[in-house]
């Protein structure tokens, strides 16, 4: 059993973020797995300086430990270029040159708020060869969405099923360059794939939010002809607005709670009371825990933070 906790530095890790993580750790730890800490550092610009140091201080406050990594993603360029050629040789992504206005405007249908519109196919009638008539214009590569999408048993959901030609449609593995810059990187589906192939992670544990990308990424593992791992979706935390956890919330980052003096086994507690695992909130730590995780007993709504549950753990 292999399992990973794969932050991204785009931004300070937060409540949510705690939770999905704890939820990852107890499934692999608590059977005895092994745990890799994967940085997903490629999703320039919006990485910011000094959040992936902020973000092992975070997981250490906590407790939580791996035995492989960090693994940073932008070290690993040659990889994810290699897995690129790989679907070009088969044909089954192609240059495209439309921009995120083009899209927005042929887009007929509305669309998840994450989600973006389906793409329309503008490009779909290229081949890979015909990149070589594109060097004055920026391309990304966008993968050829089958008929048929992936269905797949989730390990919280039970079975799965979206359509990725409602949802996205043919979806971007290698993006286009910024503005300025030649060099251009791989999409976060693509990545995602080859490193847990490569690390050989054998349970995804993660929010709902990224419940679309799962298909996707099923169809790269079936490209690349590499074995999937379990997928495991878990409800996200919300706000009292009932929606996903923001600044609009207050401040639920990890490091004002602990520049704040709360201390983590309280928020073990309130975070392990969500989950089902403790009948009142009260101070654990993470090793107390192992026994007492189940999947079957998290609830299937999201978790309602509100500023009463984080008084009662001494913050605010
Ligand atoms: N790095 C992503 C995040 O922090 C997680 C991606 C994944 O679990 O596949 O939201
Ligand atoms: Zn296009």
């Amino acid at each position: 059993m292999i399992g990973r906790l794969a932050p991204s530095p785009t931004g300070a890790q937060h409540v949510g973020n705690a939770r999905t993580y704890l939820i990852a750790w107890l499934s692999v730890r608590s059977r005895g797995g092994r745990i890799v800490l994967r940085i997903e550092d490629i999703d320039s610009p919006r990485v910011k300086p000094g959040a992936e140091q902020q973000a092992y201080y975070d997981l250490q406050w906590l407790g939580f430990d791996w035995d492989e990594g960090p693994i940073l993603q932008t070290r690993r360029m040659e990889e994810y270029r290699a897995a690129l050629v790989q679907l070009q040789r088969r044909e089954l992504v192609y240059p495209c040159t439309c921009t995120r206005s083009d899209v927005d405007r042929a887009a007929s249908a509305p669309h998840l708020e994450h989600e973006g519109p389906v793409y329309p196919g503008t490009c779909a009638g290229r081949r890979v060869r015909d990149e070589a008539e594109l060097a004055h214009r920026p391309y990304c590569w966008r993968f050829r969405v089958p008929a048929e999408s992936p269905t797949f048993l989730d390990g919280f959901r039970g079975l799965t099923r979206i359509d990725l030609r409602q949802v996205g449609g043919d979806f971007v593995v290698w993006k286009t360059p910024l503005p300025g810059m030649t060099t251009s990187l791989p999409a976060y589906q693509l990545a995602v794939v080859v490193d847990d192939a490569a690390q050989g992670v054998t349970e995804v544990v993660r929010g709902d939010d990224l419940l679309p990308s799962t298909p996707r990424q099923l169809l790269l593992y079936q490209a690349l002809g590499l074995t999937p791992p379990q997928f495991v979706h878990v409800p996200l935390v919300v706000g009292p607005d009932g929606r996903r956890l923001a600044k609009r919330h207050g401040d639920t980052r990890l490091s004002s709670l602990r520049e704040a003096g709360v201390r983590p086994e309280m928020l073990l507690g309130l975070l392990a009371w969500s989950c089902g695992w403790l009948t009142a909130i009260e101070p654990i730590v993470l090793r107390e825990l192992l026994p007492l995780f189940r999947l079957e007993t998290i609830p299937r709504e999201p978790f309602v933070l509100t500023p009463e549950l984080l008084g009662r753990i001494g913050y605010g």
